[in-house]
Protein backbone atom coordinates (compact mmCIF):
# COMPACT_ATOMS: atom_id res chain seq x y z
CA UNK A 1 0.00 0.00 0.00
CA UNK A 2 1.10 3.71 -0.57
CA UNK A 3 1.05 6.75 1.19
CA UNK A 4 2.43 10.25 -0.15
CA UNK A 5 3.30 11.62 2.98
CA UNK A 6 1.42 14.55 2.73
CA UNK A 7 -1.61 12.56 3.31
CA UNK A 8 -0.47 10.88 6.57
CA UNK A 9 -1.81 14.62 7.84
CA UNK A 10 -6.10 14.01 7.77
CA UNK A 11 -7.82 15.32 10.46
CA UNK A 12 -7.87 13.20 13.34
CA UNK A 13 -4.53 11.71 13.04
CA UNK A 14 -2.48 9.89 10.15
CA UNK A 15 -3.38 7.34 8.47
CA UNK A 16 0.15 5.73 7.92
CA UNK A 17 3.85 7.94 8.53
CA UNK A 18 6.21 5.25 8.39
CA UNK A 19 6.70 3.53 4.93
CA UNK A 20 6.85 -0.34 6.75
CA UNK A 21 3.82 -1.83 7.58
CA UNK A 22 4.93 -3.76 10.92
CA UNK A 23 1.71 -5.16 12.07
CA UNK A 24 0.19 -8.34 10.81
CA UNK A 25 -2.86 -8.26 8.60
CA UNK A 26 -5.58 -10.33 10.77
CA UNK A 27 -5.66 -13.73 10.34
CA UNK A 28 -9.11 -15.76 10.97
CA UNK A 29 -7.73 -17.41 14.13
CA UNK A 30 -7.11 -14.08 15.79
CA UNK A 31 -11.07 -13.35 14.81
CA UNK A 32 -13.58 -13.16 17.95
CA UNK A 33 -13.73 -15.58 20.17
CA UNK A 34 -11.00 -17.66 19.13
CA UNK A 35 -8.31 -15.35 20.94
CA UNK A 36 -7.39 -17.69 24.08
CA UNK A 37 -5.48 -15.22 26.01
CA UNK A 38 -3.17 -12.17 25.77
CA UNK A 39 0.14 -12.47 24.51
CA UNK A 40 3.01 -10.27 27.13
CA UNK A 41 2.69 -6.73 25.80
CA UNK A 42 6.35 -6.18 25.70
CA UNK A 43 6.85 -9.47 23.68
CA UNK A 44 4.94 -8.60 20.59
CA UNK A 45 2.39 -5.11 20.79
CA UNK A 46 0.69 -5.81 17.87
CA UNK A 47 -0.54 -9.20 19.01
CA UNK A 48 -1.51 -7.51 22.63
CA UNK A 49 -3.50 -4.75 21.07
CA UNK A 50 -5.58 -7.04 18.90
CA UNK A 51 -6.07 -9.48 21.64
CA UNK A 52 -6.73 -6.82 24.30
CA UNK A 53 -9.89 -4.94 22.19
CA UNK A 54 -11.29 -8.52 21.11
CA UNK A 55 -11.60 -10.26 24.63
CA UNK A 56 -12.00 -6.81 26.52
CA UNK A 57 -15.13 -6.85 24.15
CA UNK A 58 -14.67 -3.13 22.34
CA UNK A 59 -14.92 -4.53 18.47
CA UNK A 60 -15.68 -7.40 16.82
CA UNK A 61 -14.32 -7.91 12.77
CA UNK A 62 -17.33 -8.08 10.68
CA UNK A 63 -18.42 -9.63 7.81
CA UNK A 64 -17.23 -6.38 5.77
CA UNK A 65 -13.78 -6.15 4.76
CA UNK A 66 -11.97 -2.89 6.57
CA UNK A 67 -14.65 -2.84 9.14
CA UNK A 68 -15.05 -3.44 12.64
CA UNK A 69 -18.09 -3.67 14.93
CA UNK A 70 -17.67 -1.27 17.97
CA UNK A 71 -19.86 -3.13 20.67
CA UNK A 72 -21.83 -1.50 23.54
CA UNK A 73 -18.43 -1.72 26.37
CA UNK A 74 -16.35 0.28 23.36
CA UNK A 75 -19.24 2.36 22.32
CA UNK A 76 -19.09 3.46 25.83
CA UNK A 77 -15.19 4.25 25.42
CA UNK A 78 -16.47 5.98 22.42
CA UNK A 79 -19.15 8.10 23.91
CA UNK A 80 -16.68 8.70 26.81
CA UNK A 81 -14.57 10.68 24.19
CA UNK A 82 -17.58 12.08 22.64
CA UNK A 83 -19.11 13.87 25.85
CA UNK A 84 -15.75 15.27 27.19
CA UNK A 85 -15.05 16.56 23.82
CA UNK A 86 -18.15 17.85 22.57
CA UNK A 87 -18.52 20.18 25.80
CA UNK A 88 -15.10 21.33 25.75
CA UNK A 89 -16.53 22.58 21.71
CA UNK A 90 -19.39 24.37 23.34
CA UNK A 91 -17.55 26.18 25.68
CA UNK A 92 -15.61 27.44 22.78
CA UNK A 93 -18.48 28.50 20.83
CA UNK A 94 -19.09 25.88 18.94
CA UNK A 95 -22.44 24.13 17.68
CA UNK A 96 -23.20 21.00 16.09
CA UNK A 97 -24.30 20.04 12.83
CA UNK A 98 -24.89 17.28 10.58
CA UNK A 99 -23.60 17.06 6.73
CA UNK A 100 -24.38 14.47 3.87
CA UNK A 101 -22.31 11.67 3.59
CA UNK A 102 -22.09 11.52 -0.30
CA UNK A 103 -20.26 14.36 -2.17
CA UNK A 104 -20.22 14.62 -6.08
CA UNK A 105 -17.07 14.32 -7.77
CA UNK A 106 -17.40 17.59 -9.29
CA UNK A 107 -17.31 19.84 -5.61
CA UNK A 108 -14.46 17.19 -4.45
CA UNK A 109 -12.05 18.44 -7.41
CA UNK A 110 -12.68 21.66 -6.60
CA UNK A 111 -9.75 22.08 -4.69
CA UNK A 112 -6.61 20.93 -6.41
CA UNK A 113 -4.01 19.89 -3.63
CA UNK A 114 -7.13 18.13 -1.65
CA UNK A 115 -8.12 15.93 -4.00
CA UNK A 116 -4.82 14.94 -5.41
CA UNK A 117 -4.17 13.74 -1.62
CA UNK A 118 -7.39 12.02 -1.10
CA UNK A 119 -8.04 10.88 -4.41
CA UNK A 120 -6.18 7.06 -3.92
CA UNK A 121 -8.22 6.20 -1.00
CA UNK A 122 -11.65 7.61 -2.00
CA UNK A 123 -15.03 4.68 -2.04
CA UNK A 124 -17.14 5.69 -5.18
CA UNK A 125 -20.84 5.13 -5.60
CA UNK A 126 -21.32 4.68 -9.16
CA UNK A 127 -24.72 3.11 -9.22
CA UNK A 128 -28.57 3.81 -7.50
CA UNK A 129 -30.70 1.26 -7.66
CA UNK A 130 -30.17 -0.05 -11.15
CA UNK A 131 -29.48 3.29 -12.76
CA UNK A 132 -25.97 4.42 -13.54
CA UNK A 133 -25.34 7.82 -11.94
CA UNK A 134 -24.57 11.16 -14.54
CA UNK A 135 -21.82 12.01 -11.97
CA UNK A 136 -19.83 9.60 -9.43
CA UNK A 137 -20.73 10.56 -5.56
CA UNK A 138 -17.63 10.03 -3.14
CA UNK A 139 -18.30 8.57 0.46
CA UNK A 140 -16.96 11.40 2.09
CA UNK A 141 -13.35 10.69 3.37
CA UNK A 142 -13.46 13.93 5.04
CA UNK A 143 -16.34 17.33 4.47
CA UNK A 144 -14.33 20.05 3.61
CA UNK A 145 -15.98 20.51 -0.32
CA UNK A 146 -19.90 19.59 1.58
CA UNK A 147 -19.27 21.80 4.08
CA UNK A 148 -17.68 24.87 2.18
CA UNK A 149 -20.13 25.08 -0.69
CA UNK A 150 -22.62 25.39 2.62
CA UNK A 151 -20.86 28.19 3.65
CA UNK A 152 -20.23 29.99 0.70
CA UNK A 153 -24.57 29.75 0.27
CA UNK A 154 -24.72 30.65 4.35
CA UNK A 155 -21.93 33.60 4.57
CA UNK A 156 -22.83 36.88 3.09
CA UNK A 157 -21.51 39.46 5.36
CA UNK A 158 -18.90 40.01 7.81
CA UNK A 159 -21.46 39.87 10.25
CA UNK A 160 -22.06 36.33 9.64
CA UNK A 161 -18.73 35.32 11.10
CA UNK A 162 -17.35 33.65 12.19
CA UNK A 163 -19.38 30.53 12.07
CA UNK A 164 -17.67 27.60 14.34
CA UNK A 165 -19.28 24.37 13.33
CA UNK A 166 -18.51 20.85 14.78
CA UNK A 167 -19.93 17.62 12.72
CA UNK A 168 -19.74 14.01 14.44
CA UNK A 169 -19.78 12.11 11.49
CA UNK A 170 -17.94 8.51 10.11
CA UNK A 171 -15.97 9.07 7.15
CA UNK A 172 -14.62 5.75 4.43
CA UNK A 173 -10.80 5.70 3.58
CA UNK A 174 -9.84 2.64 1.31
CA UNK A 175 -7.91 0.39 3.46
CA UNK A 176 -6.28 -2.64 2.65
CA UNK A 177 -5.08 -3.39 6.59
CA UNK A 178 -7.52 -3.88 9.58
CA UNK A 179 -6.81 -2.88 13.26
CA UNK A 180 -9.03 -1.89 15.66
CA UNK A 181 -9.58 1.96 16.09
CA UNK A 182 -5.77 2.50 14.32
CA UNK A 183 -6.41 1.25 10.50
CA UNK A 184 -9.89 0.97 9.63
CA UNK A 185 -11.91 1.25 6.63
CA UNK A 186 -15.05 3.20 8.30
CA UNK A 187 -13.97 4.96 11.30
CA UNK A 188 -15.99 7.39 13.88
CA UNK A 189 -14.78 11.18 13.62
CA UNK A 190 -15.37 14.96 15.08
CA UNK A 191 -14.69 17.29 12.24
CA UNK A 192 -15.03 20.63 13.46
CA UNK A 193 -14.93 23.21 10.16
CA UNK A 194 -15.10 27.05 10.95
CA UNK A 195 -15.10 30.07 8.60
CA UNK A 196 -13.63 33.85 9.85
CA UNK A 197 -13.33 37.14 8.79
CA UNK A 198 -8.97 37.48 9.02
CA UNK A 199 -5.88 35.09 8.76
CA UNK A 200 -5.51 36.37 12.78
CA UNK A 201 -8.68 35.27 13.95
CA UNK A 202 -8.54 31.86 12.17
CA UNK A 203 -4.97 30.95 13.24
CA UNK A 204 -6.14 31.47 17.23
CA UNK A 205 -8.92 28.91 16.23
CA UNK A 206 -6.19 26.75 14.34
CA UNK A 207 -4.43 26.81 18.35
CA UNK A 208 -7.32 27.37 19.96
CA UNK A 209 -8.09 23.58 19.33
CA UNK A 210 -4.77 22.34 19.42
CA UNK A 211 -4.78 23.67 22.75
CA UNK A 212 -8.31 21.60 23.44
CA UNK A 213 -6.92 18.09 21.96
CA UNK A 214 -3.86 18.58 24.24
CA UNK A 215 -5.52 19.23 27.26
CA UNK A 216 -8.60 16.27 26.42
CA UNK A 217 -5.13 14.13 25.77
CA UNK A 218 -3.29 14.42 28.53
CA UNK A 219 -6.00 15.22 31.43
CA UNK A 220 -8.70 12.56 30.08
CA UNK A 221 -7.35 9.95 28.17
CA UNK A 222 -4.22 10.76 30.29
CA UNK A 223 -1.93 9.89 27.17
CA UNK A 224 0.96 12.78 27.32
CA UNK A 225 1.50 14.46 23.95
CA UNK A 226 3.45 16.93 21.86
CA UNK A 227 1.81 19.49 20.66
CA UNK A 228 3.04 21.51 17.46
CA UNK A 229 3.21 22.49 14.25
CA UNK A 230 3.83 19.90 11.14
CA UNK A 231 6.69 20.40 8.49
CA UNK A 232 5.98 20.78 5.37
CA UNK A 233 5.74 17.57 3.95
CA UNK A 234 3.56 16.35 6.88
CA UNK A 235 0.72 18.86 6.26
CA UNK A 236 -2.91 18.32 5.38
CA UNK A 237 -3.68 18.75 1.56
CA UNK A 238 -4.73 22.17 0.84
CA UNK A 239 -3.78 23.44 4.38
CA UNK A 240 -1.58 26.73 4.93
CA UNK A 241 -0.32 25.05 8.35
CA UNK A 242 -1.41 21.86 10.10
CA UNK A 243 -0.85 21.47 13.34
CA UNK A 244 -0.97 17.98 15.89
CA UNK A 245 -0.87 16.20 18.87
CA UNK A 246 1.70 13.37 19.02
CA UNK A 247 1.76 10.38 21.65
CA UNK A 248 4.48 7.45 21.50
CA UNK A 249 3.45 4.67 21.85
CA UNK A 250 5.09 1.42 23.89
CA UNK A 251 7.44 0.09 20.65
CA UNK A 252 8.46 4.07 20.20
CA UNK A 253 6.04 4.97 17.28
CA UNK A 254 4.70 8.15 17.52
CA UNK A 255 0.77 7.82 17.33
CA UNK A 256 -0.75 11.55 15.41
CA UNK A 257 -3.90 11.80 17.89
CA UNK A 258 -5.23 14.59 16.60
CA UNK A 259 -4.97 17.30 14.13
CA UNK A 260 -5.98 21.56 13.78
CA UNK A 261 -5.88 23.21 10.11
CA UNK A 262 -5.36 26.28 9.13
CA UNK A 263 -6.88 26.71 5.92
CA UNK A 264 -6.09 30.07 4.56
CA UNK A 265 -8.28 30.98 2.22
CA UNK A 266 -7.44 28.31 -0.16
CA UNK A 267 -10.64 26.37 0.51
CA UNK A 268 -12.55 29.64 0.18
CA UNK A 269 -11.55 30.27 -2.99
CA UNK A 270 -11.69 27.09 -4.57
CA UNK A 271 -15.27 26.81 -2.67
CA UNK A 272 -16.23 30.54 -2.98
CA UNK A 273 -16.87 31.51 0.56
CA UNK A 274 -17.10 35.53 0.19
CA UNK A 275 -18.18 37.70 2.02
CA UNK A 276 -18.77 41.70 2.26
CA UNK A 277 -16.20 43.35 5.08
CA UNK A 278 -17.09 46.40 7.03
CA UNK A 279 -15.10 48.27 4.18
CA UNK A 280 -17.60 47.13 2.20
CA UNK A 281 -15.15 45.32 -0.05
CA UNK A 282 -15.94 42.04 -0.99
CA UNK A 283 -13.66 39.18 0.21
CA UNK A 284 -12.75 35.34 0.82
CA UNK A 285 -13.06 33.74 4.29
CA UNK A 286 -10.39 32.56 6.24
CA UNK A 287 -11.22 28.52 7.16
CA UNK A 288 -10.25 25.88 9.43
CA UNK A 289 -11.06 22.35 9.93
CA UNK A 290 -9.52 19.89 12.69
CA UNK A 291 -10.30 16.56 14.11
CA UNK A 292 -10.12 13.69 16.12
CA UNK A 293 -10.96 10.08 15.12
CA UNK A 294 -11.46 6.63 17.48
CA UNK A 295 -7.37 6.31 16.53
CA UNK A 296 -7.41 7.97 19.72
CA UNK A 297 -9.03 5.18 22.06
CA UNK A 298 -5.87 3.01 20.30
CA UNK A 299 -3.29 5.55 21.62
CA UNK A 300 -5.43 5.30 25.40
CA UNK A 301 -5.20 1.56 24.85
CA UNK A 302 -2.27 0.89 23.84
CA UNK A 303 -0.63 3.58 26.65
CA UNK A 304 -1.88 2.35 29.46
CA UNK A 305 -3.15 -1.26 28.97
CA UNK A 306 -1.03 -4.04 30.82
CA UNK A 307 -0.28 -8.21 30.42
CA UNK A 308 -3.55 -8.77 32.21
CA UNK A 309 -5.37 -6.15 29.45
CA UNK A 310 -6.79 -2.47 29.84
CA UNK A 311 -6.66 -0.12 32.29
CA UNK A 312 -8.37 2.87 31.59
CA UNK A 313 -8.41 5.85 32.98
CA UNK A 314 -11.14 6.78 34.91
CA UNK A 315 -12.87 9.95 33.34
CA UNK A 316 -12.68 7.68 30.12
CA UNK A 317 -14.09 4.56 31.78
CA UNK A 318 -17.58 3.84 30.89
CA UNK A 319 -17.55 1.49 34.09
CA UNK A 320 -15.69 3.08 37.08
CA UNK A 321 -16.06 0.63 39.34
CA UNK A 322 -17.43 -2.77 39.33
CA UNK A 323 -18.61 -4.52 42.43
CA UNK A 324 -18.38 -8.09 42.50
CA UNK A 325 -20.41 -10.56 45.50
CA UNK A 326 -18.44 -13.46 47.18
CA UNK A 327 -21.51 -15.67 47.82
CA UNK A 328 -20.91 -18.90 50.29
CA UNK A 329 -23.37 -21.47 50.13
CA UNK A 330 -25.41 -20.76 53.06
CA UNK A 331 -24.65 -16.89 53.36
CA UNK A 332 -25.82 -14.76 49.72
CA UNK A 333 -26.29 -11.50 51.48
CA UNK A 334 -23.31 -10.31 49.84
CA UNK A 335 -25.87 -9.86 46.85
CA UNK A 336 -27.89 -7.55 48.26
CA UNK A 337 -25.55 -5.85 49.91
CA UNK A 338 -23.47 -5.44 46.15
CA UNK A 339 -26.94 -4.16 44.85
CA UNK A 340 -27.42 -1.82 47.47
CA UNK A 341 -23.85 -0.09 47.57
CA UNK A 342 -24.35 -0.02 43.79
CA UNK A 343 -27.29 2.10 44.01
CA UNK A 344 -25.49 4.46 46.40
CA UNK A 345 -22.61 4.83 44.47
CA UNK A 346 -25.08 5.51 41.22
CA UNK A 347 -27.37 7.96 43.22
CA UNK A 348 -23.82 9.88 44.37
CA UNK A 349 -23.05 10.21 40.66
CA UNK A 350 -20.36 6.99 39.83
CA UNK A 351 -20.92 5.14 37.01
CA UNK A 352 -21.11 1.71 38.66
CA UNK A 353 -22.20 -2.25 37.74
CA UNK A 354 -23.07 -4.78 40.29
CA UNK A 355 -21.80 -8.29 38.32
CA UNK A 356 -23.98 -10.31 40.32
CA UNK A 357 -23.72 -13.15 37.58
CA UNK A 358 -23.94 -16.80 38.36
CA UNK A 359 -20.18 -17.32 38.31
CA UNK A 360 -16.82 -17.83 40.87
CA UNK A 361 -15.77 -14.51 41.61
CA UNK A 362 -12.06 -15.14 39.99
CA UNK A 363 -13.29 -15.30 37.23
CA UNK A 364 -15.29 -12.21 37.19
CA UNK A 365 -12.03 -10.27 38.50
CA UNK A 366 -9.84 -11.66 35.31
CA UNK A 367 -12.74 -10.77 32.99
CA UNK A 368 -13.18 -7.38 34.24
CA UNK A 369 -9.19 -6.55 34.68
CA UNK A 370 -8.98 -7.27 31.16
CA UNK A 371 -11.84 -4.50 30.17
CA UNK A 372 -9.47 -2.21 32.59
CA UNK A 373 -12.15 -1.05 34.80
CA UNK A 374 -10.39 1.68 37.52
CA UNK A 375 -11.51 -0.07 40.53
CA UNK A 376 -13.38 -3.31 41.82
CA UNK A 377 -15.13 -3.68 44.84
CA UNK A 378 -15.25 -7.32 46.66
CA UNK A 379 -17.55 -7.81 49.54
CA UNK A 380 -17.43 -11.19 51.34
CA UNK A 381 -19.91 -12.49 54.05
CA UNK A 382 -16.61 -11.70 56.93
CA UNK A 383 -16.65 -7.95 55.00
CA UNK A 384 -20.23 -7.47 56.07
CA UNK A 385 -20.38 -8.78 59.55
CA UNK A 386 -17.51 -5.76 59.58
CA UNK A 387 -19.62 -3.23 57.42
CA UNK A 388 -16.75 -3.41 55.23
CA UNK A 389 -15.86 -4.11 51.78
CA UNK A 390 -12.11 -4.43 49.63
CA UNK A 391 -11.67 -1.80 46.90
CA UNK A 392 -8.77 -3.15 44.40
CA UNK A 393 -7.47 -1.17 42.07
CA UNK A 394 -6.97 -1.73 38.37
CA UNK A 395 -3.45 0.31 37.85
CA UNK A 396 -1.27 -2.09 40.27
CA UNK A 397 -0.46 -5.18 39.81
CA UNK A 398 -1.40 -7.84 42.43
CA UNK A 399 1.39 -7.67 45.71
CA UNK A 400 1.66 -3.98 45.23
CA UNK A 401 1.20 -3.07 48.69
CA UNK A 402 -1.70 -0.40 47.85
CA UNK A 403 -3.43 -2.46 45.57
CA UNK A 404 -6.08 -3.56 47.92
CA UNK A 405 -7.61 -1.84 50.76
CA UNK A 406 -10.49 -2.86 53.31
CA UNK A 407 -12.80 0.25 53.75
CA UNK A 408 -15.89 1.13 55.84
CA UNK A 409 -18.86 0.87 53.65
CA UNK A 410 -20.16 4.34 54.92
CA UNK A 411 -16.76 5.62 53.69
CA UNK A 412 -16.77 4.12 50.24
CA UNK A 413 -18.26 6.70 48.46
CA UNK A 414 -15.67 9.37 49.73
CA UNK A 415 -12.48 6.64 49.49
CA UNK A 416 -13.96 5.73 45.88
CA UNK A 417 -13.91 9.28 44.31
CA UNK A 418 -9.93 9.98 46.18
CA UNK A 419 -8.95 6.75 44.33
CA UNK A 420 -10.09 7.37 40.70
CA UNK A 421 -8.40 10.51 40.61
CA UNK A 422 -5.16 8.73 42.39
CA UNK A 423 -5.34 6.39 39.40
CA UNK A 424 -6.15 9.05 36.70
CA UNK A 425 -3.02 10.79 38.12
CA UNK A 426 -0.70 7.60 38.56
CA UNK A 427 -1.62 6.28 34.84
CA UNK A 428 -0.53 10.05 33.58
CA UNK A 429 2.43 10.10 35.34
CA UNK A 430 3.63 6.94 34.27
CA UNK A 431 2.82 7.38 30.43
CA UNK A 432 4.79 10.76 31.26
CA UNK A 433 7.47 9.02 32.87
CA UNK A 434 7.81 6.60 29.61
CA UNK A 435 7.32 9.58 27.11
CA UNK A 436 10.30 11.76 28.74
CA UNK A 437 12.44 8.75 29.22
CA UNK A 438 12.13 7.94 25.30
CA UNK A 439 12.75 11.41 24.32
CA UNK A 440 16.32 11.61 23.15
CA UNK A 441 18.25 14.54 21.95
CA UNK A 442 21.71 14.43 19.63
CA UNK A 443 23.70 16.39 17.76
CA UNK A 444 25.37 13.92 15.94
CA UNK A 445 24.08 12.35 12.58
CA UNK A 446 24.71 8.89 12.77
CA UNK A 447 23.79 8.58 16.11
CA UNK A 448 20.48 10.40 14.91
CA UNK A 449 19.88 7.96 12.05
CA UNK A 450 20.34 4.93 14.63
CA UNK A 451 18.04 6.37 17.11
CA UNK A 452 15.11 6.84 14.65
CA UNK A 453 15.96 3.44 12.92
CA UNK A 454 15.26 1.65 16.21
CA UNK A 455 12.78 3.52 17.29
CA UNK A 456 14.06 4.68 20.31
CA UNK A 457 11.09 6.93 20.76
CA UNK A 458 11.00 10.90 19.96
CA UNK A 459 14.13 11.75 18.58
CA UNK A 460 15.05 15.54 19.13
CA UNK A 461 16.74 17.25 17.09
CA UNK A 462 17.58 20.64 15.65
CA UNK A 463 16.56 20.71 12.14
CA UNK A 464 16.96 22.66 8.67
CA UNK A 465 13.11 22.02 7.49
CA UNK A 466 14.23 21.18 4.28
CA UNK A 467 11.22 18.68 2.57
CA UNK A 468 14.53 16.83 0.86
CA UNK A 469 16.46 16.75 4.50
CA UNK A 470 13.15 14.85 5.80
CA UNK A 471 12.56 12.48 2.53
CA UNK A 472 15.71 11.48 2.56
CA UNK A 473 15.75 10.91 6.56
CA UNK A 474 12.62 9.01 5.72
CA UNK A 475 13.99 6.91 2.87
CA UNK A 476 16.65 5.53 5.09
CA UNK A 477 14.98 5.44 8.48
CA UNK A 478 11.19 5.45 7.65
CA UNK A 479 10.78 8.42 10.22
CA UNK A 480 9.47 11.58 10.18
CA UNK A 481 8.94 15.15 12.10
CA UNK A 482 6.21 14.76 14.11
CA UNK A 483 6.03 17.91 15.20
CA UNK A 484 8.57 20.79 15.15
CA UNK A 485 8.99 23.05 17.91
CA UNK A 486 11.42 25.92 19.50
CA UNK A 487 14.63 26.59 18.57
CA UNK A 488 16.55 28.48 20.55
CA UNK A 489 20.62 28.55 18.81
CA UNK A 490 20.46 30.44 16.05
CA UNK A 491 23.09 29.48 15.40
CA UNK A 492 22.56 25.59 15.34
CA UNK A 493 22.96 23.41 12.21
CA UNK A 494 20.56 20.80 10.74
CA UNK A 495 21.70 17.11 12.88
CA UNK A 496 20.28 15.33 9.91
CA UNK A 497 22.15 17.22 6.80
CA UNK A 498 24.39 19.86 8.27
CA UNK A 499 22.27 23.01 6.93
CA UNK A 500 21.72 25.93 8.62
CA UNK A 501 19.12 24.99 11.30
CA UNK A 502 15.43 27.05 11.35
CA UNK A 503 13.81 25.11 13.92
CA UNK A 504 13.66 21.68 16.04
CA UNK A 505 11.92 18.68 15.52
CA UNK A 506 10.81 15.15 16.98
CA UNK A 507 11.61 13.20 14.45
CA UNK A 508 9.87 9.29 14.99
CA UNK A 509 8.36 6.18 13.03
CA UNK A 510 4.91 6.66 13.44
CA UNK A 511 1.42 4.66 12.78
ZN1 LIG B 1 18.39 19.02 7.34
Amino acid sequence: MQFAPSRSNFPGGGRCGAARETWPVMSDALTGAAVKEIPPKAVDLSAWYTAACLKAELVSYSPVRGCVVLRPYGFGLWEKLQQHLDARFKATGHENAYFPLFIPESLLVREAEHVEGFAPEVAWVTQGGSEKLTERLAVRPTSEAIIGVMYAQWIESYRDLPILINQWANVVRWEKATRPFLRTMEFLWQEGHTAHATAVEAREETLKILELYRDFAENVAAVPVYAGRKSAGERFPGAVETYAIEALMPDGKALQSGTSHDLGQNFAKAYDIKFVDADRAIKHAYTTSWGVSWRMLGGLIMTHGDDRGLRIPPKMAPIEAVLIPIVRSNDDRAVDACRQLAERLTDAGFRVRADLRDAQPGWKYSEWDIRGVPVRIEIGPRDLDGETAVLARRDRTKGDADQRRTVALAQIPVVLRELLEDIQRSLFAQAKAFLEKHTVTTTKRDEFLELCRTRAGMVDIAWCERPECEASVKETTSATTRVLHHLDDSSAVCTACGEPAKTRAYFAQSY
